[in-house]
């Protein structure tokens, strides 16, 4: 096991045998996770704390729920009712939880690079939930561990992710980590949905849907991320849907055994048609949403291990 990090603040950091490891652990929860009785005691005695500062269903229920199955205390700190509200600084909020003890602290963003200060002024193992348009490390593991085990391999596949690429943390973790595992990348989306520094991706880059799906493996679809937009990026929803959203014409263009996938949440009819998503033949959405809880499993076992490693007389 090569694992030698003390947070999970992006995939940028990480190396091939990192995301293997993390990876290998989670297919062993996944299992864990399909029993009856889905209890490991591996975080026992330790507190975790969820801080999110940006609403989430599936991502905080996910890191709650691995938590538990893993036996640790959690709690989560419903971050708009507080005192950041009354105008303490994310600095203070977190030196004062610092006191506290936690062991290990998930935490989700809107301003990119927010989680990565954080880690530096606490003394506990930091995740990250996902901050502003940078990165979301979790999201990117649990979507490799899908394609893994739906296409029995991470190398050598041809993936399109597509839509919104310039305000996806989604897209910038998982572009990291399918190119780290040495996959040939297609990004397609309106220029305008493009990110400026796109020339340093190492990706190919399409805006015509029939074009850039031809041939491939995988097909990941973004969700227009409207909150994060100031201005008019699309003509029309409609015309978005038109011209980017996925619908069975357009994924005829893709292999006959691509699967589709999808971060959540869904707007069906604007990114993607409500009968692909569903039809279980190629949707492996659900299946998303299952490695998600399997890989912050592992990710947070790994993280307590080294903390363990690094002091022992604490964590004995
Ligand atoms: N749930 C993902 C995220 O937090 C994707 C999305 O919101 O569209 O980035």
């Amino acid at each position: 096991m090569t694992f030698s990090h003390s947070h999970l603040l992006g995939i940028e950091p990480l190396t091939p045998s990192d995301i293997t490891a993390i990876l290998d652990l989670a297919d062993q929860y996944v299992e864990l996770n399909r029993r009856d009785v889905k209890h490991s005691n591996v975080l026992a005695g330790l507190t975790q704390v969820n801080m999110f500062f940006e609403n989430s269903t599936r991502t905080q229920a996910s890191f709650e729920l691995a938590g538990k199955r893993l036996g640790a205390d959690v709690m989560n700190m419903a971050m708009q009712a507080s005192s950041i509200k009354k105008g303490e600084t994310l600095i203070d909020t977190a030196m004062t939880l610092n006191a506290m003890h936690p062991d290990l602290l998930v935490v989700r963003h809107p301003h990119s690079g927010a989680v990565d200060l954080l880690a530096q002024k606490v003394n506990c193992a930091v995740l990250n939930a996902g901050d502003g348009r940078h990165e979301h490390p979790t999201q990117a593991l649990l979507d490799a561990l899908t394609i893994r085990r739906a296409k029995g391999r991470l190398h050598r596949l041809s993936i399109a992710i597509c839509g919104d690429i310039a305000h996806s943390r989604v897209a910038r973790s998982n572009i990291m980590l399918l190119g780290k595992m040495e996959n040939r990348i297609r990004l397609i989306g309106p220029p305008t949905l493009m990110p400026s520094e796109i020339g340093a991706f190492g990706v190919e880059v399409y805006d015509d849907m029939a074009e850039g799906l031809n041939d491939v493996d995988v097909v990941m679809m973004l969700r227009l991320q409207k909150e994060r937009m100031d201005g008019g990026f699309i003509p029309s929803e409609r015309e978005y849907y038109h011209r980017y959203g996925l619908d069975a014409l357009k994924l005829n263009h893709a292999k006959n055994d691509a699967i589709v996938m999808h971060p959540g949440p869904m707007n069906r009819g604007v990114e993607i048609d409500g009968e692909i998503a569903d039809d279980i033949n190629r949707s492996v959405i659900q299946e998303q949403v299952e490695m998600g809880v399997a890989v912050r499993m592992a990710a947070m076992e790994l993280l307590a291990r080294n903390r363990r490693a690094k002091s022992p007389e604490v964590m004995a």
